[in-house]
């Protein structure tokens, strides 16, 4: 088995996932709350005192840090007493799946993780809402450190991205676990999975570098590393421009994404975040400041969709739109039309109304079918005709880039058109460009610039 076919299956196919899991326990049914079960209030939380600030990256002051820690939600639901113990947290460290997790408090030995708005709160022993870390005796963990369940190469219109590097192949990369709960999710098997379940760092180490092999059992993969070097090096010997984190959730395997970002760039290789953009400030501009391109994913556009839907809320994916307008760095925007949650196109006008005014009426944006899927299997697709009325309402609140996504044979759905002269200048089949009419980021027919990162 290839490695694009290996990585396919481990994310499409849950037997295959499930078959390579050699040491997944019962599924988790522990979800308490902080401290002998009670849910432990934000005042009561900053009541513990903080013993110390660990691993925060850049240079704000200790007191910015503190005005936002104290601005910010309360804790979500966690794992209590989760966490790895014995034989297997040992060889996990020793594999370096484990590494000391980035923006966090030390509260005595409590921890409190700062890298998405679910604020986890941990005792020694407990897991984080996302999974993937955990509090070791006072130490913030992550689990899911060099470790990747999947891999793949994939055409860069498929994370969906059209104005970035259009026709280039990326080097895509996940972990598992999440900070969200989405009814609807696709890629379940491995965003609503422990990291035990997915890898097994028992029996011989395998680290994933060039010269590649031929191919890897679904074993082999539950099984290998891929430091963030490794995964440069490898995109490289892949022939693609980008590396991108995706799938799952990089916000929930922040670290190892920061780490892939930073090679990346050391290696001048482009890379890329596909992600729910749930996400806390401070992380998201440490990390985002090392990222060319980013796919961000607008839910829905008020909370109540996004309590309901995602377990999540809207404002803080609005501020990253924001902070990622700020930095400078590429993005687009993909929402998918969910029958009933997300498909008021009341909502959706007000939300492409913010776009074009917040983020510009440059800012590409996707709407994409449901298929029934995970818990809202009972849903039916969403109607090609709601599809049709969000593109008219986002190019009459003045957004110029509008595509819908999942709708195979639906005329022009996915071309670009040059906003001047109209006329189409990318054209694209399902993840393949057909016809490509830009020369230096500008129009062929009339010369006008088109926004988007095109070498
Ligand atoms: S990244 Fe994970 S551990 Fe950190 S706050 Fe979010 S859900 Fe909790």
């Amino acid at each position: 088995m290839g490695l694009d076919q290996a990585s396919r299956r481990a994310v499409n196919n849950p037997e295959a996932q499930n078959g390579r899991v050699a040491n997944s326990g019962a599924s988790i049914r522990r979800r308490a709350t902080i401290l002998h079960g009670k849910p432990l209030s934000r005042r009561a939380a900053i009541g513990l005192g903080a013993a110390g600030v660990a691993g925060l990256a850049g240079a704000a002051s200790l007191f910015d840090f503190f005005a936002k820690w104290r601005d910010s939600e309360a804790p979500a639901d966690i794992f209590k007493g989760d966490a790895p113990k014995g034989e297997l947290w040992d060889l996990w460290r020793k594999r370096g799946w484990a590494k000391e997790a980035s923006h966090y408090f030390k509260l005595g030995r409590n921890v409190q993780c700062k890298v998405c708005p679910n604020n986890c709160l941990l005792a020694p022993g407990d897991r984080s809402h996302c999974r993937n870390k955990v509090n070791d005796d006072g130490t913030l963990y992550t689990l899911v450190y060099a470790n990747p369940c999947t891999f793949h190469v994939d055409p860069v219109e498929k994370k969906p991205l059209f104005h970035f590097l259009p026709g280039s192949r990326t080097f895509s990369l996940a972990t598992s676990g999440c900070v969200f709960r989405c009814l609807n999710c696709q890629n379940w098997e491995i965003s609503q999975k422990k990291p035990e379940e997915t890898k097994d760092p028992r029996g011989e180490e395998l680290r994933l570098r060039p010269p590649l092999p031929q191919g890897l059992t679904l074993d082999q993969i539950a099984k290998l590393s891929l430091f963030p070097a490794d995964a440069v090096a490898v995109a490289e010997a892949l022939g693609c421009l980008s590396l991108a984190c995706t799938y799952s959730e990089p916000t929930a395997f922040y670290e190892y994404t920061f780490d892939i970002c930073k090679a990346a760039r050391e290696r001048k290789l482009r890379n890329i975040v596909v992600s729910c953009g749930s996400i806390e400030e401070r992380p998201a501009r440490d990390l985002y400041q090392l990222v060319d391109a980013a796919h961000v994913d607008l839910k829905g556009f008020d909370d109540e969709t996004y309590k309901t839907l995602n377990s999540g809320k809207l404002q803080p994916i609005l501020n990253t739109l924001q902070t990622l307008k700020e930095l400078g760095v590429w993005f687009e925007i993909i929402n998918l039309v969910v029958p009933t949650y997300t498909d008021d196109l009341s909502m959706i006008r007000r939300m492409c109304g913010w776009i074009a005014k917040e983020l510009g009426s440059d800012r590409p944006l996707h709407f994409s079918r449901f298929h029934p899927e995970h818990k809202l299997a009972q849903l039916p697709p969403t109607p090609v005709e709601t599809l049709v009325k969000a593109r008219e309402i986002a190019r009459s609140e003045g957004l110029r880039y509008v595509y819908i996504g999942n709708v195979p044979g639906l005329e022009n759905a996915e071309t670009t058109f040059c906003p001047a002269c109209r006329k189409p200048i990318i054209e694209r089949d399902i993840f393949s460009v057909t016809s490509f009419n830009l020369d230096a980021g500008k129009c062929r027919f009339c010369g006008a610039k088109i926004a988007g990162v095109w070498s």
